[in-house]
C-alpha cells in the first residue's frame, strides 16, 4: 500500500472514530460486543476490518453513517456517499483475538467520564475467569484465534484488594495457558511487583488526562502524581514497550496539554493510548466532546513522532488495546 493510500485510510479510520456510531441491523452482526469497562461500557458495538485497519463502531440507529451488506462486505455510507467497505470481525471476548475480561464491573470511585460505577455490573472470581477462557478454547469456531488474555477491573472494595485478586488470577492463568497476559488496574504501592511476580507480561495504569486541573475535576479521590510514579516504576520492572496508559482526548483539554502529556509519558518509557472521549448517556453532565478527525490524526501523528524520538514501538505489544487498535489510531499500526 502506498504512503498516500495509507494516509487516506488512516483519515477514514479517524473519521469513523470521531463519529463513533453506525446505523446497522444488529441481527446480522453475529458476535457483537458490549464492553463492561471503560468509557464505552454498556454500549453495543462491532468490529470492522478495512485496508489493514480495525475499528470498533458503536451501534447507533440515529447516526449519520449507515451500514449495509453487499455480499460479505459491509459498506458504510455517509448520507449517500460511500465512506468505506470492509469485513466484520468477530470479537472473542470484548475484542478480536483476545479474551479481554473485566473482573470487577463495579467501582468505588466516580470518575466523571466513566459509566462503570452506574452500570451495577458483576464481580468475577478466578473460577469465572477460567471458565470464560475454557469456553473460548472449547468453541470450534474460535480454534487458533485466541492470542492473548487481558484483565481489567474497576475497584470493588479497595485498590489493593483488587490487585491481590487480579494477581492470583494471573498466576492461575499463567500456570494453565501458554498465552501472554496483560493487566490494566489502578496502581497501588505493591501492584507492579505483585503483578510481575504473578507472571503478567504487560501492564496498563491509566492517567486518563495529563491536565492536572481536569484530572482533579474528573477523577475525585485519585492521584495523577501517584499514577505517574507507578508508571515510571512499572517501566523499570516490566521494561520498555510493555507499559501503557490511556489518555482521553475530549475532556476539555487543549492540544498543548495532550502533547505535553505525550512527551511526559513517552520520556519515561510509557506508551500512551490516545482514546477519543465517549459521550456516554450515563455521563451526559460530564461535558465531554468527541474529538474531530483532524484532531485525532494530528495528535496520533505527534504521538508517533514522540515514540520514535524516545525509541518506543507501539506495534510490538501483545495484549490489550495496542494490538487490538479498535478504538484508537495506534502509532506504527494506523499512522
Ligand atoms: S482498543 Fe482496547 S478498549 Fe477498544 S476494543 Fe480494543 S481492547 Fe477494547
Amino acid at each position: 500500500m502506498s504512503a498516500q493510500t495509507r494516509d487516506k485510510s488512516a483519515e477514514t479510520k479517524a473519521y469513523l472514530i470521531s463519529v463513533g456510531g453506525v446505523d446497522i441491523d444488529e441481527s446480522v452482526l453475529g458476535r457483537i460486543t458490549t464492553p463492561a469497562s471503560g468509557p464505552g461500557a454498556g454500549l453495543t458495538s462491532f468490529f470492522l476490518r478495512f485496508d489493514g485497519h480495525r475499528v470498533r463502531l458503536g451501534v447507533k440507529h440515529s447516526s449519520r453513517l449507515k451500514a449495509s451488506f453487499e455480499g460479505d462486505e459491509v459498506v458504510i455510507r455517509d448520507r449517500d456517499k460511500e465512506i468505506v467497505r470492509g469485513y466484520l470481525e468477530d470479537a472473542i471476548a470484548h475484542c478480536p483475538e483476545q479474551a479481554y475480561i473485566t473482573v470487577s464491573e463495579v467501582c468505588i470511585f466516580d470518575c466523571q467520564f466513566c459509566p462503570v460505577p452506574r452500570l451495577g455490573g458483576t464481580v468475577k472470581d478466578r473460577k469465572d475467569v477460567e471458565s470464560a477462557i475454557e469456553r473460548i478454547l472449547g468453541d470450534p469456531k474460535l480454534t487458533g484465534k485466541l492470542k492473548a488474555i487481558a484483565l481489567t477491573s474497576g475497584i470493588e472494595e479497595s485498590a489493593q484488594a483488587e490487585v491481590e485478586r487480579i494477581a492470583a488470577i494471573v498466576s492461575a492463568l499463567k500456570a494453565k495457558y501458554d498465552l501472554p497476559v496483560g493487566v490494566s488496574v489502578y496502581p497501588t504501592q505493591s501492584s507492579t511487583r505483585m503483578l510481575k511476580d504473578a507472571g503478567a507480561d504487560e501492564i496498563k495504569y491509566n492517567v486518563e488526562t495529563m491536565d492536572r486541573q481536569i484530572f482533579k475535576k474528573m477523577c475525585p479521590g485519585l492521584s495523577l502524581e501517584f499514577i505517574l510514579r507507578a508508571l515510571k516504576n512499572a517501566v523499570a520492572v516490566f521494561g520498555r514497550n510493555k507499559v501503557f496508559s490511556n489518555l482521553i482526548v475530549g475532556l476539555g483539554e487543549d492540544d498543548e496539554s495532550i502533547i505535553n502529556g505525550l512527551e511526559e509519558l513517552t520520556s519515561i518509557g510509557v506508551i500512551p493510548m490516545l482514546r477519543a472521549a465517549v459521550e456516554h448517556p450515563l455521563r451526559a453532565q460530564a461535558g465531554m466532546r468527541r474529538p474531530d478527525p483532524e484532531r485525532l490524526l494530528r495528535l496520533a501523528r505527534k504521538e508517533r513522532e514522540l515514540l520514535d524520538k524516545h525509541g518506543l514501538r507501539a506495534d510490538v505489544a501483545q495484549t490489550m488495546c495496542a494490538p487490538c487498535t479498535g478504538c484508537d489510531l495506534v502509532p506504527h499500526r494506523d499512522v
